[in-house]
C-alpha cells in the first residue's frame, strides 16, 4: 500500500522558488569579474534565472543536453545554474584548472552545444576551439563594454542575449530523478569521468548539509562560498545558502588573502567553505596586517587535510570555529563533517580536540564502513584502517557514459581513500589508497607527518611520500616548502617531529623545494612528487 502523501518531486529550482517567495530582498554580493562589487537579491536571481531558461529554451536546448559553465564564483554564474537546470538541462561546470586536453576531452565527452565563460577563461578556449566540433555558442558572463576583443566565432555578451527575453517562464515539470548537473572528477590516472548528479540528489545532499548538526546554516548567516562553483559542486553551499536564505557572498575571481579578507569584513560573513591553501593565504594575511576576524563564526576546511596548526590559529586565536569536512566530487561532494555529538562533549579538552581534527561523522543520508583487504569489516576502534566505502542518496551508483560497475554487490562505493573509524563515528583519513607507504608489512599514513611538519614555524608546505627501499620495501620521504626568510634545517625538522608520530614513521630524509605541484583541484600531486623523486635514493 502507498502513502497518502502528495507527489512533490524534490526538483533543484524549487529552492530557489522558495528563496524568492520567502527572502526576496536577501542580498546576494558579488565581486565582479571586471572588477567593483555588484548586489542582487534571491528575487533577483529568481527572475534572471527564469529568463536564463527562457533563452536556453529558444537556443533549442532540449531536457537532458548538457549545457557547460566555465566560471568564477558569481550572482551570473548562480543564474546560468537555476536556469539551466530549471529548464531541464544538465548544467555542466568544467574546472578551468584542468590541463587543455582534459578540457578538450571533457567539452567532448559531455556533448556540450553551448558553453557560459568568464573572460579570464576565453584565451584557453580560443587555443582549443578548433577540436570542439559540438560547440554552437559561446555566452560571455559580461556586458557588451566589457566585451573581450578575443575573435571566437558565435560568442555573444550574457547581458545581450539575456536583454531577447523576459522572465514569463514556468520551470520545466520533470522527474526528481532526472539530470541536474555534471562534474568531472579530475582523475590522476586515465581520462575524467563524469558524475551526473540528479535533482533529488542535489537537494537531498543540500538539506544534509543543512542539518544543525552539520553546517547548520540560518537565515541570518551571511555565507561566503570559496570553493570555486567548478569544483564538485560547489560543496552544495549554492543550494544549502538559498534554502535557508541566508546572504551570499561571491568572491568572483579573486582568491588571495586580501581580497577575501575584505569580504569577509565589509559584508560581515559568519560561514564560509573552502580548501586549505585559500586558509592559508588568509591566516598569512591577517598575521601581516594585524587584522582580525570579528564576525566569522564558521569556517568549513575540506578537500585535503586541515592541519592541526591551521586549526588552532582559528580557534584559539582569531575564535573562529573550525569545521574540518571531508567528500568527494561522486559524493555531492560533502561525506563527513566534524561537529561534536553529546558524547564527544564529555571528554577532556585535548581527547576533543584530538577528534575535532579528525574528518569528522556523517550525517543521515551518509553511510560508511572500512573493510580490509580481505572484504571484512574492519571495527570501529579508532586505529584499525582500511579503505573506506560509502553508500547514500547523493553517492554516484555510474559514471556518464562509461559502462564500468563501480558499486559492490551490496551497492558499496569504494572513495579510494583509506581511513579509521572510531567509537563515536568519527572518521580519519589515513591517505589515498595508493599514496599509502608500506613499510615492513605496516602502513605509514602520510597525512599524520604532514601535518606535523606544517605546525613548525617556517614550514609553508609539507609533502611525504613512499620511495622504494631494500629493507623495509617502502621508506617516507618528506618534502618542504619553507619561508625563503628562514632557514629551515632538516635537524629542526626532525627534532619538531621527535615524539609527535610513532618512531618508525620517521622519515628517512627531508628535502626542500622550492614549490610542490598541485592537481587542478589544489590537491598535493603525490604522482607528480614520485615521478619527480624517482631517482632519489636514500642514504644507507
Ligand atoms: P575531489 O573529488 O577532487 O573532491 O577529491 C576527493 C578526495 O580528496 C577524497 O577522496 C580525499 O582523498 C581528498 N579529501 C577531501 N577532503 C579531505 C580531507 N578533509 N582530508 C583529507 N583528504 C581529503
Amino acid at each position: 500500500m502507498l502513502g497518502l502523501m502528495q507527489d512533490y518531486p524534490l526538483l533543484v529550482h524549487t529552492i530557489l522558488d522558495h528563496a524568492a517567495r520567502n527572502f526576496g530582498d536577501r542580498e546576494i554580493v558579488t565581486r565582479a569579474v571586471e572588477g567593483g562589487i555588484r548586489r542582487t537579491t534571491y528575487a533577483g536571481l529568481h527572475s534572471r534565472a527564469r529568463r536564463v531558461a527562457k533563452a536556453l529554451v529558444l537556443e533549442g536546448i532540449e531536457p537532458g543536453e548538457r549545457v557547460a559553465t566555465m566560471a568564477w564564483n558569481t550572482d551570473r554564474h548562480m543564474e546560468t545554474w537555476y536556469g539551466i537546470m530549471g529548464m531541464g538541462g544538465v548544467c555542466h561546470t568544467v574546472n578551468p584548472r584542468l590541463f587543455p586536453e582534459q578540457v578538450i576531452y571533457i567539452l567532448n565527452h559531455a556533448e556540450d552545444k553551448i558553453l557560459f565563460i568568464d573572460t579570464t577563461f576565453l584565451p584557453l578556449v580560443e587555443a582549443i576551439k578548433d577540436q570542439l566540433p559540438l560547440l554552437q555558442k559561446i555566452i560571455v558572463l559580461t556586458d557588451t563594454a566589457n566585451m573581450s576583443d578575443q575573435s571566437i566565432a558565435n560568442m555573444i555578451a550574457y547581458e545581450d542575449w539575456l536583454s531577447e527575453v523576459d522572465d514569463e517562464y514556468q520551470w520545466h515539470e520533470m522527474d526528481e530523478n532526472s539530470a541536474a548537473a555534471m562534474c568531472y572528477t579530475s582523475g590522476t590516472t586515465g581520462d575524467p569521468k563524469g558524475v551526473l548528479y540528479s535533482h533529488r540528489s542535489n537537494v537531498l545532499h543540500a538539506m544534509a548539509v543543512n542539518q544543525a548538526d552539520a553546517l547548520c546554516l540560518k537565515s541570518s548567516d551571511s555565507l561566503m562560498p570559496v570553493v570555486p562553483m567548478f569544483h564538485a559542486n560547489a560543496w552544495a553551499l549554492t543550494y544549502a545558502g538559498p534554502a535557508v536564505g541566508a546572504k551570499l557572498v561571491m568572491p568572483g575571481a579573486m582568491m588571495d588573502g586580501e581580497s577575501i579578507y575584505e569580504l569577509l569584513d565589509t559584508e560581515q560573513v559568519t560561514v564560509t567553505a573552502a580548501v586549505p591553501t585559500i586558509w592559508s593565504m588568509l591566516l598569512a594575511h591577517l598575521e601581516a596586517t594585524g587584522s582580525m576576524l570579528p564576525t566569522l563564526d564558521r569556517v568549513l576546511i575540506g578537500g585535503s587535510a586541515c592541519p592541526p596548526s591551521m586549526m588552532d590559529k582559528f580557534e584559539d586565536y582569531y575564535d573562529v570555529r573550525v569545521i574540518h569536512a571531508w567528500g568527494m566530487t561522486e559524493m555531492s561532494p560533502l561525506g563527513t563533517m566534524c561537529t561534536p555529538t553529546y558524547a564527544t562533549e564529555k571528554l577532556s579538552p585535548e581527547q576533543q580536540r584530538n577528534i575535532r581534527l579528525k574528518q569528522g561523522r556523517s550525517p543521515y543520508l551518509v553511510e560508511m564502513k572500512i573493510m580490509d583487504d580481505d572484504n571484512n569489516e574492519l571495527p570501529r576502534d579508532g586505529k584499525s584502517f582500511g579503505r573506506l566505502l560509502v553508500k547514500g542518496p547523493s553517492i554516484s551508483k555510474a559514471y556518464f557514459k562509461l559502462d564500468k560497475q563501480i558499486l559492490d554487490d551490496e551497492g558499496w562505493f569504494d572513495t579510494g581513500d583509506v581511513a579509521t573509524i572510531d567509537q563515536f563515528g568519527f572518521m580519519q583519513i589515513t591517505d589515498r589508497a595508493k599514496d599509502v607507504i608500506k613499510s615492513g608489512g605496516e602502513w605509514i599514513s602520510s597525512i599524520d607527518i604532514e601535518n606535523v611538519a606544517v605546525g613548525y614555524s617556517g614550514v609553508i608546505e609539507a609533502a611525504v611520500i613512499g620511495l622504494p627501499h631494500p629493507k623495509w620495501e617502502e621508506r617516507p620521504l618528506l618534502i618542504i616548502v619553507a619561508e625563503p626568510s628562514r632557514a629551515v634545517s632538516k635537524e629542526e625538522i626532525l627534532s619538531h617531529l621527535e615524539g609527535k608520530i610513532a618512531k618508525w614513521w620517521m622519515p628517512d630524509d627531508v628535502v626542500f623545494v622550492d614549490q610542490i605541484p598541485h592537481t587542478a583541484t589544489g590537491k598535493i600531486s603525490k604522482k607528480d612528487l614520485r615521478e619527480q623523486f624517482k631517482n632519489f635514493r636514500f642514504e644507507s
